[in-house]
């Protein structure tokens, strides 16, 4: 069975038996989004329902990726290398459906300023009340969220983190032994290029404590 196949992959040491394995296909992902839960002597994934047509070696890297989050391991496999590969083109076969008057400018803005318009639109939307980041890429969904504190704040701090949600985007990430590097230094390089970013950060700090999300970010 695959779920055990990918576990014996990556821990070829471990007591057969310890765990059952099952995995469903899940409608209540978008993209390919997944995940894990273990209970006693029990191990369950959940995959999208677009990870039925995927093939075999690369759903086991995913597998493999959730078993080194859940057991704080850093084990890495073809298989994981696999999966990293397709995770950095899927966004070419995801649907752009969720969009937003206010991000799609933002976008727009520092896609055709700093990046030649060259990055294709991902989904753009606003996070929950209960993010607690400023914004994430996503890119089982190829999605962009941004925070809402944002929705009426100065347009230079908006789009400050569009530009480091999309630059997320074009770098992808790097990927040494088992570790995965989103902040190269390639990165840094081009989001510096945005100006004055010391005094952003200030500023989305002072945003960040009006809004009262003094305990969070
Ligand atoms: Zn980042």
């Amino acid at each position: 069975m695959l779920a055990e196949r990918a576990y014996l992959e990556l821990y070829p040491e471990a007591r057969l038996g310890e765990y059952s394995f099952s995995l469903e296909y899940s409608g209540k992902f978008s993209g390919y989004n997944a995940n894990i839960r273990k209970k006693p002597g029990k191990i369950h994934f959940s995959l999208s329902r677009k990870w039925e047509r995927i093939d075999e070696d690369i759903k086991i890297g995913i597998m493999q990726t959730l078993l080194n989050r859940l057991m704080k391991t850093k084990v890495t496999t073809r298989s994981i290398e696999l999966y990293e590969i397709f995770l950095k083109k899927v966004h070419i076969a995801i649907p752009k459906v969720k969009t937003d008057a206010i991000l799609e400018e933002s976008y727009n803005y520092v896609n055709e300023l700093y990046l030649n318009g060259i990055i294709e639109k991902p989904n753009l939307q606003w996070g929950s009340r209960s993010m607690r980041t400023l914004g994430r890429y996503d890119y089982g969904t190829d999605t962009i969220t941004i925070s809402t504190i944002f929705r009426n704040a100065e347009k230079t701090l908006l789009n400050y983190v569009m530009y480091h949600e999309v630059l997320h985007k074009k770098h992808k990430f790097l990927t040494k032994g088992a570790r995965n590097f989103h902040h190269t230094k390639d990165f840094l390089k081009d989001e510096a290029r945005f100006g004055d970013i010391e005094k952003i950060n200030k500023d989305i700090s002072r945003l960040v404590r009006r809004a009262g999300f003094n305990d969070l970010f």
